[in-house]
């Protein structure tokens, strides 16, 4: 059975998961002679890493945290609360 996720705050359905320290890579198409600035980009051919920073509603920002207040930032503490198991417990 599927569960959708429900905001506390909004009751929005939209959870998203922030991440940080991503790898990208852009190709650069072309620089201007006069300003010494790149002025046009291809746009990404690589992303890469990246780890879970945060999660939270899309709508209102809310953020997923466990009994200790800290933002819940990996799967298995995520899971069991939004299948209705209480608030995560953290370390
Ligand atoms: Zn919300």
């Amino acid at each position: 059975m599927e569960v959708r996720f429900r905001c506390p705050m909004c009751r929005d359905d939209k959870l998203e998961e922030v991440m940080g320290e991503v790898t990208t890579a852009t190709v650069i198409k072309s620089v201007d002679r006069e300003d010494e600035e790149i002025t046009e980009y291809l746009g990404s051919t690589y992303e890469g890493g990246g780890v879970v920073s945060r999660y939270q509603c899309t709508n209102c920002g809310w953020t997923v945290k466990n009994e200790h207040g800290e933002a819940v930032d990996n799967p298995t503490d995520l899971i069991p609360f939004l299948l209705g198991k209480g608030w995560p417990k953290g370390k």
